[in-house]
């Protein structure tokens, strides 16, 4: 990885920032291109404050091709690890343009400045949200593929857009990578999710109940057929997932003529509750999470987790964190940056 330089579209958010940091880690150059859409300035000092480093920073969108291509043609980039888009399932829901436009022609368009810059290497930020309804779990990475929301159908999309490149040219190297629920936070207290207004998500819920920022969660559901009748979810540290990303370009040969293409879940393959992450940041924050029980949210899946064993056996990815470990690194963060950045 030494002396590989790496562009990560989306580096200034959650999930890309903590990959930016590991990057840096192992001695890549990193440029990022983010249009701060969905994130913070502050982030890249926060990074350089953690690794010594200031990565190049293109406060650009991927949609903007001229001043895409311009980095393309200004640094000699090795690989792409792509996260901008859109992440909000309901929001997508109410603006499928929005969703389809950034997150599907934006990525057309950085494939297309790839191919003609003869950089084929990406590692593609996914979800588990592209499996939908799971029929069963643990989900392994040949089942089904039904998205429920505009949002999952871009992701679905540019996973077949990504197939087609390879089936047409063997030389790509291509990584399609499907999260399970990313949570936590650096171990530094540094960097972390940062949601605009209320969060959507059940950990940043949780962590603003816990600063008695919000009043008190709202559990969707417990009268799923689950362990206690809350929906049951693969959560896995940012840090985990970060790392996975490292492994996955480690895994290509940049040397080779011959590229490979490998679509892996990233998870721990362990479900938690709803009511196991509330008790673990109870005892990770040392406070009290109040909560209501309301109806099922509506879309929401009863339970699922991912069958971990293929990253293992590809990449030899294995998480290290635990719930423990995420509830306690969220609660660093959010202690730290009440506001945010
Ligand atoms: N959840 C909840 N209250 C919240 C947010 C989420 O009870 O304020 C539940 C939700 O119903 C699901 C789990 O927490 O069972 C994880 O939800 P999240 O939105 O974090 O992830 P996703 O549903 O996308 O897996």
């Amino acid at each position: 990885m030494k002396e590989c330089t790496i562009l990560v579209t989306g580096g200034a958010g959650y999930i890309g920032s903590h990959t930016v940091i590991e990057l840096l880690n192992n001695n890549c150059q990193v440029i990022i291109v983010d249009d701060l859409s969905n994130s913070n300035k502050k982030v890249l000092d926060r990074i350089e404050k953690i690794t010594g480093v200031h990565p190049i920073f293109y406060p650009i969108s991927i949609c903007d091709k001229d001043a895409l291509s311009l980095i393309f043609t200004t640094h000699k980039i090795n690989a792409v690890i792509h996260f901008a888009a859109f992440k909000a399932v309901g929001e997508s829901v109410q603006k499928p343009l929005d969703y389809y436009k950034n997150n599907v022609s934006g990525c057309l368009l950085l494939l297309q400045i790839m191919q003609e810059y003869s950089v084929k290497t990406i590692v593609f930020s996914s979800s588990a949200t592209v499996y939908g309804q799971p029929k069963e779990v643990p989900v392994k990475e040949n089942s089904k593929i039904s998205p429920q929301s505009p949002y999952g159908f871009t992701k679905m999309m540019i996973e077949q857009i990504l197939t087609d490149i390879y089936h047409a040219d063997k030389s790509w190297n291509i990584a399609i990578l499907r999260y399970f629920n990313p949570v936590g936070a650096h171990r530094s207290g540094l960097i972390g999710e940062n949601p605009n207004g209320i969060p959507n998500n059940l950990m940043p819920y949780i962590a603003q109940v816990a600063t008695g920022k919000l009043d008190y969660l709202q559990i969707f559901g417990n009268d799923y057929i689950t362990k206690d009748g809350t929906g049951v979810r693969d959560y896995i540290h940012v840090v985990d997932l970060a790392i996975g990303h490292i492994k996955a370009l480690k895994y290509f040969d940049f040397k080779s003529k011959v590229g490979q293409m490998i679509t892996l879940n990233l998870g721990t393959g362990i479900g938690c509750s709803v009511l196991d992450v509330v008790k673990t940041f109870e005892k990770a924050s040392g406070k009290s999470i109040p909560y209501k029980i309301l109806p099922r949210r509506s879309g929401d899946v009863a339970e699922y987790y991912a069958d971990a064993t293929l990253a293992k056996q590809v990449l030899g990815f294995q998480t290290r964190f635990n719930l423990d470990d995420m509830c306690c690194d969220t609660w660093r963060w959010q202690i730290n940056n009440p506001e945010g950045y």
